[in-house]
């Protein structure tokens, strides 16, 4: 069998098993005080909204608060004051709760929350052999899915600039696509190339090179929203997702890009440096409608680069359109 995702693990812990156990209400405090949980689920395709009753908090001593000692599984009657941050969005009144502790190398890593508008689905007396067990057994899942997340997340990331690879770009574009489908709404992509990269380097060498990509990247990525996905697609090369966007909104984050790289000024052991990019924009709008859509990623590319090409051409350090550069 393959190995479940995080979003497919929490799916099943917060939702499956609420079905299957008889639960009212689940949710999930996790500690995530560098938040990288929240970087994780934010590489997967599945947005962290999708878990509304999933809850991150920085401060681990409010989650052991809520168990006795020996951080066992605590049941027993819903108490108002120490609860109700645990189930947000009641619209009954909960009766019963559990307190499940997830434990990680000894180190308490978050808990689950169980809640019943039953009285006695969750007792002091109730046996919590299971609970106890159940509590184990999902601190041991989160953490492998988790662990996998983070070779996923190192396989798909280039390790200069900390942006996505193109292995991540080709996999993200297919998923895009298929939404932007659905959703009958376009999906716009940009290529983004360095003018006359060489120079810098042969001028003030590999080293210097290197750190114009990094903050070059840095910059793309402050000026798109988070819904959007930005890759290093190959040297000097990146390449970027709009989610939603038309042909009118796609230059006009292009065109933002393009003046904040122009803007920005370089200073590293007082060497001065002008760094531009061109940009080529393309967007599904002014793809032919096809059904396949590996065809249909194939052509954005394409347009995104030609129309890069025609920048190129035409001067650098500017925006150009496919529809603008033509065939
Ligand atoms: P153009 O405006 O036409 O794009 O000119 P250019 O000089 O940027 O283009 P060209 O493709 O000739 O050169 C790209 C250069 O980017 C060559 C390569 O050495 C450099 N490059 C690619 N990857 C890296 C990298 O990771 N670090 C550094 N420092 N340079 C890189
Ligand atoms: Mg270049
Ligand atoms: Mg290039």
């Amino acid at each position: 069998m393959r190995s479940a995702s995080l979003p497919e693990v929490l799916r099943t812990i917060l939702y499956d098993s609420r079905a299957g156990f008889g639960w009212d209400l689940v949710t999930l405090t996790l500690n995530d005080p560098e938040y990288e949980i929240h970087r994780l689920l934010d590489s997967t395709s599945t947005p962290r909204s999708d878990f509304p009753e999933l809850m991150f908090c920085d401060d681990l001593n409010l989650v052991d608060q809520l168990f006795e000692q020996g951080r066992r599984p605590t049941l027993g009657p819903y108490r108002v004051r120490a609860h109700t941050s645990l189930f947000p969005k009641t619209e009954q009144r909960i009766a019963s709760v559990a307190i499940l502790p997830l434990i990680r190398d000894r180190h308490l890593i978050g808990s689950l929350n169980l809640a019943s508008y039953n009285r006695d689905k969750f007792s002091v007396e109730s046996a919590t052999d299971f609970m106890d067990h159940l509590s184990t057994v999902l601190s041991v899942c989160l953490e492998a899915a988790e662990n996998r997340e983070r070779l996923r997340f190192i396989g798909l990331t280039d390790g200069l600039t900390n942006v996505n690879n193109r292995r991540f770009f080709d996999q993200r574009l297919l998923e895009e696509l298929e939404r932007a489908r659905r959703g009958n709404v376009p999906l716009g992509c940009l290529f983004i190339d360095l003018d006359f990269f060489k120079t810098v380097n042969d001028e003030h060498g590999h080293q210097v090179g290197d750190d114009v990509l990094r903050h070059v990247a840095q910059l793309i990525r402050e000026q798109l929203r988070t819904i959007d996905v930005v890759a290093r697609y190959g040297g000097e090369e990146f390449s970027v997702l709009l989610a939603q966007a038309d042909l009118e909104l796609a230059i006009e984050i292009a065109e933002r890009i393009r003046k904040s790289v122009e803007q920005w000024e370089y200073d590293f052991s007082e060497i001065d440096l002008e760094v531009s990019v061109s940009i080529g924009v393309a967007t599904t709008e002014l793809i032919e409608p096809i059904d396949d859509i590996n065809e249909v990623a194939h052509r954005l590319v394409e347009a995104a680069d030609q129309a890069l090409y025609q920048a190129k051409r035409t001067g650098r350090n500017r925006v150009v359109s496919y529809e603008a550069s033509g065939e």
